[in-house]
């Protein structure tokens, strides 16, 4: 039997079954072997029959007057009895007519299954059994279960894991002997056969640390590589210039952050170097990262050099336009602003075109739809990516082919990441992290609220508007209506009109073509729309200081780092800004959302969701790819940590991957996924 084997060659899989476990993702032997149980059952515990207490049990047994019948229609019970030296005890079985067959007489059994009341006697009921042996798969031991599908159980699946056992125990290692030495990792093939088959817990959770350790020893690996292809391709150094910098600050209305300040220093030392910058800086919402953006690209513009900065909707990249506009404009550096998207009209982009390839703009605004742009932009050298946590080689290459050359990139994020998470997928990146907020900002005060309490809400609300004061409504992307087809906006829209029919109300989401969005939104911006009622596409970015009230309604359908984001779109003035999070139902609000109310630190936040709803509640933003990890908790600091040292430590010693290549070939696919991002 070899890993690539098809799973027909297994003995006892037929047609039917290879199409039962293709429905899995199973195809081969390797497939089978490294598709983990998804818990455990612990039955390794054997009891003497005479000791046995409710609950959980197994039992070491002979097994005696099987006898099975239809107790109505359609209901068939099967009933033995199991003895052992100490007493006897009753199974029961329902609907599984073959058991009464499959019974031997006078052979040893190991018995495992729930011990409870069945019609007020006790009994162990629907109990897996098998022959005694000193390797039981479906009892007396911790039990794998794995994700099933109509007609495949896990007792199947184990038994076919079983059978490719010894495959497993001869698996090749993958990792070199001195990281295994170092961090004392089990070998290789024990490692899967005790995810299956553990011994014990410990025995389980040292299989746990070997192979999480290695996927992510694979996954910096792979980064790592990438970083240093990157660095050794050539761009053009952007020299620094101090006084143009202190210009740029002078005009400023407000004083920069120690972190600004600190991170912009490292973008330009960043940009002086001929290795391509590949710096990902993230900061909260409002933590004032445009700043940052623009003094990177005044750099590169003072020496005639193309800047794209690319937002990821329209609206933003309109509205980054008009701030870069108001930042520049003090150094005359305003009418080398050009924005260039979609919803431009024919004639306008005409000539935004034709003033970039004529070099006359030299900060060129638009969407990610700029690298498909048939404009040339041959003086380009940084880019400049809000909002989008990784650019992809691909994309980087393609706007290199526009630029004839390596360019260097400055992504920015204000999803935040927790570190752990970071250096797992994003390795192959500098971070920097805005911390601290600008002065003075006041937190958003936030409250969760239930919907019998909704009248009170809005006449809370209500307040804020008479003020003059504007607001925005979130509701979920979800379709509420299957008939009617209405999304949740849709209805919520209709509601609020009615609630409010003293003030004018718009409707956003992300179906309505692009100048429509940019018609509300200009709209809003303006204040002829005093309520907005939106789905998550104003998450990133939009800035209306006049708005004040922030509902979000189903919040507990939103992550927190999410509500968290959509929160930073009010209190962006001097006004205070309110957050009220809509529960779905009238339960109390878990532990989650009360932390929005007492929080607003988004790392911690963001730190708190990985605990509560692990991983895949913030990937579900990060645009993650195939990069998924079966076995390493992303919580599991330490791993972490220690995987990506020793992949350093892989490179820092010269090793070459041609010598392992087991390695080689995880590291070549997971290049790819990072790549195709
Ligand atoms: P984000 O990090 O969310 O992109 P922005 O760059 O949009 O944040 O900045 C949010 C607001 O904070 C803007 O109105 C900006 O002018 C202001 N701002 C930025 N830096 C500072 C600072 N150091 N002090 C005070 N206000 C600042
Ligand atoms: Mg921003």
């Amino acid at each position: 039997m070899k890993l690539t084997d098809d799973l027909a060659a297994l003995k006892g899989v037929g047609p039917a079954m290879v199409g039962l476990l293709g429905r899995l993702g199973l195809r081969t032997v390797h497939d089978l072997i490294t598709y983990y149980p998804r818990r455990y059952d612990d039955y390794s515990l054997l009891s003497q029959i005479n000791q046995l207490k409710p609950g959980t049990v197994s039992i070491a047994a002979k097994i005696k007057q099987v006898r099975g019948r239809y107790v109505r229609r359609g209901m068939h019970v099967t009933e033995a009895i199991a003895s052992d030296q100490s007493g006897s005890v009753r199974l029961v079985w329902f609907n599984q007519p073959y058991r009464s067959t499959a019974i031997k007489p006078d052979t040893d059994y190991f018995v495992s299954g729930m011990f409870e009341l069945s019609h007020q006697r006790l009994a162990i009921m629907n109990p897996n059994m098998e022959l005694a042996s000193d390797f039981p798969v479906n009892t007396a031991r911790i039990v794998p279960i794995y994700r099933e599908t109509k007609g495949l159980k896990s007792n199947q699946i184990r038994r076919l894991v079983r059978t490719a056992a010894p495959v497993i125990s001869g698996l090749p290692e993958t990792l070199p002997r001195w990281v295994i030495e170092k961090e004392k990792l089990m070998p290789r093939g024990e490692a899967i056969l005790a995810m299956h088959f553990p011994a014990d817990a410990k025995n389980l959770s040292a299989a746990q640390r070997r192979l999480g350790f290695e996927e992510v020893f694979e996954l910096s690996l792979a980064s790592l590589l990438s970083k240093r292809e990157l660095s050794a391709a050539e761009a053009m150094p952007i020299p620094f210039n101090q006084n143009l910098a202190k210009e740029f600050v002078s005009h400023l209305p407000f004083k920069l952050t120690d972190d600004q300040r600190k991170v912009v220093w490292r973008i330009y030392q960043d940009m002086g170097q001929t290795s391509p910058m590949n710096r990902l800086v993230e900061g909260d919402v409002g933590s004032g990262k445009t700043v940052v953006a623009a003094m990177a690209a005044l750099m590169a513009m003072e020496q005639n050099h193309q800047v794209a900065l690319m937002a990821p909707t329209e609206l933003l990249a309109r509205q980054h336009a008009e701030t870069l506009f108001r930042l520049l404009e003090p150094l005359g550096y305003a009418d080398q602003v050009g924005l260039l998207v979609g919803s431009l009209k024919p004639k306008q982009k005409e000539i935004a075109k034709q003033r970039i390839a004529d070099g006359d703009v030299r900060l060129i605004v638009g969407t990610h739809a700029l690298i498909q742009t048939s404009v040339a932009m041959p003086g380009l050298r940084l880019v400049v990516v809000d909002e989008q946590h990784r650019f992809g080689v691909e994309q980087r290459k393609t706007l290199q082919a526009k630029a004839g050359h390596a360019l260097h990139v400055l992504s920015l994020s204000a999803t935040p990441i927790p570190r752990s998470l970071a250096l797992t997928l994003y390795g192959e990146m500098d971070i920097s992290i805005l911390a601290t907020k600008p002065a003075g900002r006041k937190p958003i005060r936030t409250k969760i609220c239930s919907p019998n309490s909704r009248k009170t809400l809005y006449a809370t609300i209500v307040k804020e508007l008479v003020a003059g004061r504007q607001m925005f409504i979130v509701t979920p992307q979800i379709v509420e209506n299957e008939i009617t087809g209405k999304s949740a906006a849709e209805t919520t829209f209709k509601d609020i009109k009615r609630d409010f029919s003293d003030y004018t109300v718009g409707l956003l989401h992300g179906k309505l073509p692009a100048t429509e969005k940019v018609a509300v939104m200009e709209q809003f911006v303006r204040g002829e729309l005093r309520i907005l009622v939106a789905t998550t596409v104003i998450e990133v970015g939009v800035d209306v200081p006049n708005a004040t009230v922030m509902l979000i309604e189903n919040a507990d359908s939103f992550g927190l780092a999410q509500i968290h984001q959509l929160r930073g779109r009010v209190g962006r003035s001097d006004h205070q800004g309110f957050c009220y999070l809509m529960m779905s139902d009238s339960k109390a609000p878990n532990r989650r959302l009360r932390a929005l109310e007492s929080s607003s630190d988004g790392f911690a936040l963001a730190e708190l969701d990985l605990k509560i709803r692990g991983p895949g509640a913030i990937y579900g933003q990060l645009q993650h790819g195939a990069l998924d990890l079966r076995v390493a908790k992303l919580t599991d600091t330490k791993l972490i940590v220690a995987a990506r040292e020793s992949a350093e430590s892989f490179l820092n010693r010269g090793e070459n991957l041609l010598h392992y290549p087991g390695l080689q070939s995880r590291i070549n696919s997971l290049q790819a996924v990072t790549n195709l991002n």
